[in-house]
């Protein structure tokens, strides 16, 4: 073999190579790209929030909470931490109705004690399924009284005869005496103000009271479920939550917005 047939050889050797080189460079780069796809599919995505921050406003008679893993679980006696008429004559905390609604009606309930545990998960997002919240609990405010939806029992009536009964700080008693809010709980707005956090729904996001940036909030400023992201002073970079509005549905409107978590009672 000649020495230019020897080099034309190598030459050809090395094309091959590098041809080799590229191909796999070619196919290496497409693995890559799909890994990368799966590395998107399980970083969590954007509307993950965490309620760590607002856990410590939490404070009233029998209420604690303690975090579980992905979850926090409240447990309140559900004793409200205000006066009310439906204490009963006699107890300390009692005061007779003196509120503004001239068809003021008490109801036949007294405020009992209550063991009450409500589990919402830590890190709410929002559910691809929405179902609709039901009679009873469905959150709890952040002196440890419950969230009533905006319906009556027993077949989702509206609240129009209830809300007779509510007293001066709108609250009132069930059967069982369970204290509860159906619409702005008015002690802990004039306690901690209209723009303040109030509570948790049982899917774990915030409700915030009417006001928000000084602007009242209205039911067409919201959602289907009565809610919206925007930045508040507890989550300055901003979370879904709900507004407790003057006109129905008040707190909630068409079911959770994320995945509701466990409340017995
Ligand atoms: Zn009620
Ligand atoms: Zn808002």
């Amino acid at each position: 073999m000649s020495l230019t047939m020897k080099l034309k050889k190598s030459n050809y050797i090395i094309m091959k190579i590098l041809k080799l080189f590229i191909i796999l460079l070619i196919c290496s780069i497409f693995i890559l790209a799909c890994s990368n796809d799966d590395d998107t599919d399980s970083t969590p995505i954007a509307s993950d929030y965490d309620i760590t921050s607002v856990l410590s406003k939490f404070s009233g008679t029998g209420l604690s909470y303690q975090i579980n893993g992905d979850n926090v679980t409240f447990t309140t006696q559900n004793l409200p931490n205000h006066t009310s008429p439906y204490w009963g004559v006699g107890h300390a905390m009692y005061e007779a109705y003196n509120g503004t609604n001239p068809n003021w009606n008490q109801n036949p309930n007294l405020i009992s004690t209550r063991n009450i545990t409500i589990t919402v998960p830590l890190n709410p997002s929002e559910a691809t399924n929405k179902v609709a919240t039901s009679l009873g609990a469905m959150g709890i405010a952040r002196n440890g009284i419950v969230f009533f939806n905006q319906y009556a029992g027993p077949n989702n009536q509206p609240l129009t005869n209830e809300i007779n009964s509510f007293d001066q700080w709108l609250g009132h008693p069930q059967q069982q005496g369970t204290y509860h809010y159906h619409i702005d709980p008015t002690y802990l707005t004039d306690t901690f103000g209209s723009d303040a956090f109030l509570g948790v729904l049982a899917d774990g996001f915030p409700v915030y009271g009417s006001q928000e940036n000084g602007v009242t909030i209205t039911n067409a400023d919201l959602d289907d479920y009565h809610g919206h992201v925007s930045a508040t002073a507890d989550f300055p970079d901003g979370i879904y939550h709900y507004h407790i509005t003057s006109e129905a549905p008040y707190i909630n409107g068409n079911g959770f917005f994320g995945t509701p978590g466990t409340i017995t009672n």
